[in-house]
């Protein structure tokens, strides 16, 4: 069986992103701890390092391979376990980042993350987007907001747009049925300030058919907008 270290090399090569010896040791740390914390403090997240290398660590950086994140304060809402917002601070090292997560204990396991490894500039937010975004120190700040497995683009375009500040842009890693999702959210997305700017298609050493949709804010978010908390995912605007 492949060592960690050689299914993570086999992964760089396939994305084609060289890294400094530092940054693989990073990762593999940060593989580690994800493992651990899924099993021992029964966190939800890969369970396993291959999955975790083949799927969650590939999916994360492809969107460096295609060099479109600006400089300027990065936001992961709903980063979990810390994907992408980690794999993408070690990669993107000189970047500032803001970890988001409802769940209080997943930024506990985070802090104790970004310490261990050292990672400075990080920022944690706990607590729900619709919240973070009424705030006068959040709302319309980030030049981008990354988002993977949280909710149906409709819901994430009344979460995430409030956040982006006007000329920022959303990314939205998806599966295959993010082209759909991103033509029935149109209105919502428009609702809320932003509109589709484009969507790259891939694929994981795994096969799994990815989408990466891409949200330009074009407008300031209307203060309505986001609607109380839980609110934008019982009823998604349409
Ligand atoms: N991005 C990670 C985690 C996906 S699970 C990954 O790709 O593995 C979805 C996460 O989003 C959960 O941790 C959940 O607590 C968080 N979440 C869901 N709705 C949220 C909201 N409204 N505000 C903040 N976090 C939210």
């Amino acid at each position: 069986m492949r060592t960690e270290e050689q299914r993570l090399k086999e992964v760089m090569a396939q994305l084609a992103l060289p890294i400094e010896p530092e940054q693989e040791q990073l990762l593999l740390k940060y593989i580690h701890m994800v493992v651990e914390g899924t099993s021992r403090q029964r966190l939800v997240g890969p369970r396993d390092s291959g999955e975790i290398i083949y799927k969650h660590i590939f999916d994360s950086l492809y969107p460096v391979t295609l060099n479109i994140f600006s400089s300027g304060e990065l936001l992961d809402l709903g980063t979990g376990a810390g994907l992408p917002g980690i794999p993408l601070k070690i990669v993107l090292s000189g970047q500032k980042v803001f970890l988001m997560d409802a769940n209080r204990r997943k930024i506990i396991f985070l802090k104790k993350v970004c310490r261990e490894l050292q990672l400075d500039q990080m920022n944690f937010l706990a607590g729900r987007a619709e919240e973070w975004a009424r705030h006068p120190e959040y709302r319309e700040r980030f030049q981008t907001v990354v988002c993977r497995a949280v909710a149906d683009t409709a819901i994430l375009a009344e979460l995430a747009l409030p956040l982006v500040k006007l000329g920022g842009e959303v990314f939205l890693y998806k599966g295959p049925r993010g082209v759909n999702e991103a033509a029935a959210a149109k209105h919502a997305l428009r609702l809320c300030g932003g509109e589709v700017n484009r969507i790259y298609h891939y694929q994981l050493p795994t096969g799994e058919k990815r989408t990466l949709v891409c949200l330009s804010k074009i407008e300031n978010t209307p203060d309505i907008y986001p609607r109380k908390p839980g609110k934008p995912a019982k009823k998604p605007l349409s």
